[in-house]
């Protein structure tokens, strides 16, 4: 499992003017789904493409599989690359059918075979003859899958792959997709914008900014250990309370925190706070007053102001019903240690 099947060492490319990777390190386990997360912009795409070779980097390299596919003076074509990929928009060929698309890049005599295996990895038998445009979205997206894995790349590269599905569609499907990346033991990298998406598919969860990589980790050690602010702010909806350290923990506003880092005492810090860290229950005498109520279905999202005039945010049952300019006592109960970083305030 610690076999390393995707290397990225240093990658840099610049567009113009754009540095859309800055020196990208990447290790991707053999067998492993990699879920790469970040905001727009900050080059998943590029990175997915200079994996395929479709671009070549400006400098650094990649390896696959152990092969060294791009590097100084070094850039393999992407067909020489055991490189599989899906995309959002699905890519098939609209006048084949389910199982010429399948075959299409499957060769020699066990080609009906394998094409029969990826249909029944992905639960398409029965719809072999069908054309794509008979299928449901999650149908063809199982298509353009049983494609990309019948050549049995060293990596399959998923770029967004459930964006044109619904909501309902789009869990139902990522559970499958996920099944059978896991049955057929393909190692992946899956890209997505949704933080929840991340933590589901990934084993690991890289979370990438501005060209880089920023953490890597198990999608529990990523949420709940933040190695940069920017990774706490960005998996979770995540305010930031300054206070000082003191003997027993941080002082904050909202009382005595305790944090996971080993920081100074006397140091200022701001405490990574997520919304089902916070407590409020109505109360006249308080200074921190309710000023929306954000309706999610099962939970509301309460948006306070603190006395100092900072906000946090509260996660509570949706039968907790608070009216906005409500009082409020605020509470802290994350039941874990919370991670602290370097104070911006005084
Ligand atoms: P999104 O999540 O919106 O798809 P992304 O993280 O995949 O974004 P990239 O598409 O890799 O980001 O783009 C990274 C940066 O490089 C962006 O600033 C983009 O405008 C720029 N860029 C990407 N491709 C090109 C290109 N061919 N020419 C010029 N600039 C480019």
């Amino acid at each position: 499992m610690n076999e390393i099947a995707v290397k990225c060492d240093g990658l840099v490319k610049t567009f113009e003017d754009t540095g859309a990777l800055r020196r990208l390190n990447l290790l991707v386990r053999k067998g492993e789904i990699m879920a790469l997360i970040g905001p727009s912009g900050c080059g998943k795409t590029t990175l997915l493409r200079l994996i395929t070779g479709v671009i070549p980097p400006d400098s650094g390299s990649i390896s696959i599989g152990g092969d060294l596919v791009a590097g100084p003076g070094l850039v393999v074509p992407p067909e020489m690359r055991r490189v599989g990929m899906v995309f959002q928009n699905y890519a098939l060929f609209p006048h084949l059918s389910v199982a010429a698309n399948v075959a299409y890049g499957l060769q020699g005599p066990g080609r009906d075979d394998d094409v029969r295996a990826m249909l029944q990895l992905v639960r398409l038998s029965e719809h072999a003859n069908r054309m794509p445009n008979e299928l449901s979205g999650g149908e063809q997206q199982r298509v353009a899958l049983a494609r990309a894995l019948g050549p049995q790349p060293d990596v399959l590269l998923l770029d967004e792959p459930f964006s044109n599905l619904d909501s309902e569609q789009r869990v139902q499907v990522r559970n499958e997709v996920r099944a059978i990346l896991r049955m057929s033991g393909t190692t992946a990298i899956f890209v997505t914008h949704y933080q929840e998406e991340a933590l589901f598919m990934g084993d690991r969860v890289a979370v990438q900014s501005q060209g880089k990589i920023e953490q890597v980790g198990t999608p529990d050690d990523v949420f709940g250990n933040p190695a940069t602010r920017f990774v706490a702010a960005f998996m979770g909806e995540t305010d930031f309370l300054p206070g000082e350290v003191q003997p027993e923990g941080v002082k904050t506003e909202i009382g005595m925190l305790q944090t996971n880092n080993e920081v100074r005492i006397g140091t200022h810090v701001d405490v990574a706070v997520r919304a089902d860290d916070v407590h409020i229950t109505p109360d006249p005498s308080s200074n921190a007053i309710v000023l929306t109520r954000e309706f999610r279905g099962m939970v509301n999202v309460y948006r306070v102001r603190l006395p100092s005039g900072r906000f946090v945010h509260s996660l509570q049952r949706h039968t907790m019903q608070i009216a906005p300019a409500t009082p409020v006592r605020v509470v802290m109960d994350p039941g874990h240690p919370l991670t602290c970083f370097p104070g911006t305030t005084p």
